[in-house]
Order: structure tokens, then C-alpha cells, then sequence
């Protein structure tokens, strides 16, 4: 099946066609299932919620045949990633550990999102408790990228990715810890959005390093974004680290003015940077400026400590958030097990994966007395300079454009190291270790014809002017 051979409508047009009777609800999901069904071998999907987005379909159409009251969000159908609560059903995290467990409640985006009369229509396969750039780390197997079945479709919310991508749901929510909204969205060809931190509440996510994951958003269109931001965005009492400042209005045109754009002069001298990717950028960049934008080359020194400074903090936080998993409170049991110490070796032994293994190891590492001082206080303060450093380029700049990858997505399979691995979050992990909002884009077609995306991060006060920027007139 040619996947993009399907149109891809905005919302808009949706909630024009069903309310001239174009089309129905029930026919839309109809469709939408269709798709699901065709496109099954590429592992999008752990579950499909069928029945219930039939039925939920139904009174919508009821809704409009009587002319009732319709939610903002009426006909908008969507995927959440397996490690986002949807009372009442069953979530994973892509886990063997959490296997068979319910969530018991609907995280707040979620539940802002249904009370809209948004539509989900299942869980997407995802990274082991989002732990992965490429989906393959997920106890349900690989996911596979629609433009070429052979390639990897990024990750951790690589299932999301093919979901949009191949026109099974209009929109998906993932989450981004390091890049897992983005570089999934980037290898797929599509839109793909981390607000700032604690723009969209975390309760009822499935935490992996808490003061780096955010809620976000992947779509064929900004504006599809925009309008879930518009609905999900906002403090929650259930949520501490929610900003409790009103969110921007996401659908308002930011003030017309000649824009400064920074980028980092180091990152096109970095020999990791595949050279077609770097001759996009290049051309990106003349192309702003050809427009009448001010795009400056900055310095930025700091892109060596990126990494290490984001995989030390966030194996350290997910070491704490994982140690619930203890066969005791959550999911999977191991059997024949005579003691509490065994049921808990034995259970996290047996449940958790490889990967999600090995970063528990480091994050107890980083830790531990004898080590605390030399990597996780170090890393903190590296985190504090890398931040005051892009507040002072985002003093003098609107926004700084970035590739998101520094390759093309790879084949399933061919596994690299797990530091080669780590390295290739090089540009994504920016915008979680600073809090940033970060938007990424399609670009460009390689001779490959492997998408090139590359992607803007601001400060959260000017945080609609990443979707203003993409209304044509710009
Ligand atoms: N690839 C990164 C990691 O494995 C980012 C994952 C994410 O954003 N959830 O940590």
C-alpha cells in the first residue's frame, strides 16, 4: 500500500465535511480502522480500542443529526503511546513488567482531550518506558517505517509516528524525554511537538526521567498541533511542575516582524553530520535569509557535554522512578519465588529489557555515594550551563534551528552500540535538558528519499511563534 497516496485532512476540514453531512463519524473511523487493518505488519499498534471508537463515533453523528452541543474536538481521532493512562484500559509502557495492567485513571491531557469529544482509537508500540531512538527496544517487537519497511521509524513513539504517517488517526500523542516525539516524527516525515517543560501536565504518564518528560504531539500539520496544545495545555493540581502561568494562545498569529534566527556554527563542523543532511541545512539557512530573516551563525560550545550530562541525569532519575516495579504493586509476577527478595530479583530479572536493565545499572552508578559528586552533581551543574546558555542566545534570537538527526534513519536490525546509540540524541536531548519547546519539521528529500527535518526551539514565552512560523505567509 502506497501510504501516501491517502490525503491528510486538517481539522478543519474534517469538522466542515461532517457537519455538511459530507461524511459520517462511523464512516471516518470505519476508514481509519481499514487503514489500521492494512497496515498491521508495521507494528504501530498494541491494541486497537475498535468497538469503542465505533461507539463513540455513533454519538457524535447522534450529536450532530440533533443538533446538540458539540466538544472543539469533534471528529478528531487519535493514537496515544502505550505509557499514557486511558482509564479503564490496559498500558504497558512497551513493558513485559507492566503487562495486563490497567490504568485506573485518564491522564489530564487525555481526559482534556475526551471531554472535547476526541476520539481514541488505540495505543501505539513504543520504546521499553520510552527508553530508545529507533522502537526496536519494545517488548512487542520492532515498529516499522511506512516510507520503507526496512528502516527503523525512530523512537521511543516510533508506533505513533507510523500511525499518523500512514493515515490510521489524525493526530498522535507521544512523550519526549530526549527527542522521542521529534526524531521519530523525523524520520516518518511529519510534524512533531515537545511543548516547554511543564507546559502539559505529566500525570498519568508512565515517568521515565521526570524533569525531562513532556507530553507531545505528532501530525501531517502544525496547526493539528496547535489546536491539541490549545485544549491540553494549562496548570493541573495533580501536577506540581505545571507551569501555573496562562499557556499561550497557540492559534493566534504571532506578531509579524523580521525574525532573528540563530544556529550553531559547530554543529555543520561536526564530522557526524551526513553530508546531504548538512547541505539541506545549508540551503535552509540561505533560504531564510534570502527571505529577509536575520540567521546568524552563534557559538556553542557546549555540544560535547550534551550527552553525557542528559544520560547521566535521566538513567539516575529512571533508576528512582522504575524501582516501583517490584511484582508487588504493578503487572507482571514472576512465579515460583519463596521469598520478597526473590519475587523482587526474579520479577525485574524477568520483566524488564535489556536496555531499561542497563539504564537502571547506570543510574544506580551515578548515584551511589562514592560516585554522586563526580557525575550526577557534575552533571546538574552542566545542565545549569547549558541552559543559562540558551537563554542568552534566545535573549538576542527568536529561535535557533537545528537538525534533529545527524543521519538518516537506519535499517531494523542493525543495531549499533548502545553508546552509538546514546550519541545519535545528540541534537533532540537540547531541548529536554533546557526545558525548551522544540518543534521539528520536514524539510527536504534526499536522493534516498529519506525525509530531512530539522527543528526550532524558543523560549516559552514566545512558544506559538514555532506554529505561527508555519502559516504559508511566513
Ligand atoms: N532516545 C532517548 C532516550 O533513549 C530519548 C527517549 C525519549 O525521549 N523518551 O533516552
Amino acid at each position: 500500500m502506497n501510504t501516501f497516496s491517502i490525503s491528510y485532512p486538517t481539522i478543519e476540514s474534517v469538522q466542515k465535511a461532517l457537519l455538511q453531512k459530507e461524511i459520517s463519524c462511523s464512516s471516518l473511523v470505519d476508514d481509519y480502522l481499514k487503514r489500521i487493518a492494512q497496515t498491521r505488519h508495521l507494528n504501530a499498534y498494541i491494541e486497537v480500542f475498535a468497538e469503542e471508537a465505533k461507539s463513540q463515533a455513533d454519538i457524535i453523528d447522534q450529536k450532530i443529526a440533533a443538533q446538540k452541543p458539540l466538544g472543539k474536538l469533534f471528529g478528531v481521532v487519535l493514537s496515544i503511546k502505550d505509557n499514557i493512562s486511558f482509564a479503564h484500559h490496559t498500558m504497558t509502557a512497551g513493558s513485559k513488567i507492566l503487562q495486563s495492567y490497567q490504568a485506573l485513571f485518564s491522564a489530564t491531557a487525555v481526559q482534556r482531550l475526551l471531554e472535547e469529544d476526541a476520539i481514541i482509537i488505540g495505543r501505539t508500540n513504543c520504546d521499553e518506558f520510552g527508553m530508545g531512538s529507533s522502537n526496536e527496544n519494545s517488548f512487542y517487537g520492532p515498529v516499522k517505517n511506512g516510507l520503507d519497511e526496512s528502516l527503523i521509524p525512530g523512537g521511543s513513539s516510533g508506533g505513533a509516528a507510523v500511525s499518523v504517517q500512514t493515515g490510521t488517526c489524525l493526530a498522535a500523542l507521544g512523550t519526549d524525554t530526549g527527542g522521542s516525539v521529534r526524531q521519530p516524527a523525523a524520520f516518518c516525515g511529519l510534524f512533531g511537538y515537545k511543548p516547554a517543560y511543564g507546559r502539559v501536565s505529566r500525570h498519568g504518564l508512565v515517568a521515565y526521567g521526570s524533569s525531562f518528560d513532556q507530553l507531545g504531539v505528532i501530525a501531517h500539520h502544525p496547526q493539528t498541533i496547535a489546536h491539541l496544545m490549545q485544549i491540553m495545555a494549562g496548570a493541573d493540581e495533580y501536577d506540581a511542575t505545571c507551569l501555573s502561568e496562562a499557556p499561550p494562545d497557540y492559534l493566534a498569529q504571532a506578531p509579524k516582524k523580521p525574525l532573528k534566527i540563530a544556529y550553531f556554527g559547530q554543529i555543520l563542523a561536526n564530522e557526524a553530520l551526513h553530508p546531504t543532511i548538512l547541505a539541506t541545512f545549508k540551503d535552509e539557512i540561505q533560504r531564510l535569509a534570502q527571505k529577509g530573516y536575520q540567521v546568524d551563525s552563534v557559538d556553542f560550545d557546549l555540544i560535547e557535554y550534551l550527552i553525557p550530562t542528559y544520560y547521566i541525569l535521566t538513567t539516575a532519575e529512571a533508576s528512582t522512578n522504575l524501582s516501583r516495579y517490584d511484582g508487588i504493586r504493578y503487572g507482571y509476577r514472576a512465579k515460583d519465588v519463596h521469598s520478597l527478595e526473590e519475587t523482587y530479583k526474579k520479577t525485574r530479572t524477568e520483566g524488564f529489557g535489556l536496555e531499561v536493565k542497563r539504564r537502571i545499572l547506570l543510574g544506580t552508578y551515578v548515584l551511589s555515594a562514592g560516585y554522586y559528586d563526580a557525575y550526577f552533581a557534575k552533571a546538574q551543574q552542566s545542565r545549569r550551563l547549558i541552559l543559562n546558555r540558551m537563554q542568552a542566545i534566545l535573549k538576542d534570537y527568536d529561535m535557533v534551528m537545528m537538525p534533529v538527526t545527524a543521519n538518516f534513519a537506519r535499517k531494523i536490525g542493525t543495531n549499533s552500540t548502545p553508546v552509538e546509540e546514546y550519541l545519535s540524541d545528540v541534537f533532540t536531548v537540547l531541548a529536554n535538558l533546557t526545558g525548551l519547546p522544540a518543534i521539528s519539521f520536514p524539510v527536504a528529500n534526499s536522493i534516498d528519499e529519506n525525509v530531512i527535518s530539522f527543528q526550532f526551539l524558543t523560549l516559552r514565552e514566545r512558544e506559538n511563534l514555532l506554529f505561527s512560523w508555519f502559516v504559508p505567509s511566513h
